[in-house]
């Protein structure tokens, strides 16, 4: 019996992961660097243990989008695959490259005090939070 993993890719197949499961969290994020990164409204991350997380296929192009955040995207597709947040013990996946995403479950809304208006209301069971996740 194999360990349970979680497995994903960009839109062209050329990038491809896999980490181990359990994911430790999910979370959606409603900054402006999400959104000017993935050109979606808001992103949902994935947040997998470091250790745990590694490419199968080839490297994606990795570019510094702030001073403390790496992003990761194909270059050929231009799929955003994660966001690395150097303090953080994790690697935050985006929800959809995975493979496999109906069990996922989000926690938090983080960085709310940039919401857009239209998702007002959206997913407002969970906690809202004006910054950071308290999970990292
Ligand atoms: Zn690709
Ligand atoms: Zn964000």
């Amino acid at each position: 019996m194999g360990v349970a993993a979680a497995t994903g890719g960009c839109l062209c197949g050329k990038i491809r992961y896999r980490s181990r499961l359990p994911y430790r969290y999910a979370v959606h994020c409603h900054c402006s660097m999400c959104r000017r990164s993935s050109g979606a409204a808001f992103m949902t991350w994935v947040c997998f243990p470091r250790e745990s997380f590694s490419f199968t296929n080839e490297q994606p192009a990795v570019r510094r989008t702030s001073a403390e955040v790496h992003r990761a995207h194909c270059p050929d597709c231009g799929a955003q695959i994660y966001m690395d947040y150097q303090d953080s013990s994790t690697i935050d996946v985006s929800i959809g490259t995975l493979d496999a995403a109906d069990a996922i479950q989000a926690l938090d809304n983080i960085w709310v005090s940039a919401r857009l208006p239209l998702l007002k209301g959206f997913d407002s069971d969970l906690p809202q939070h004006d910054g950071f996740s308290p999970r990292t």
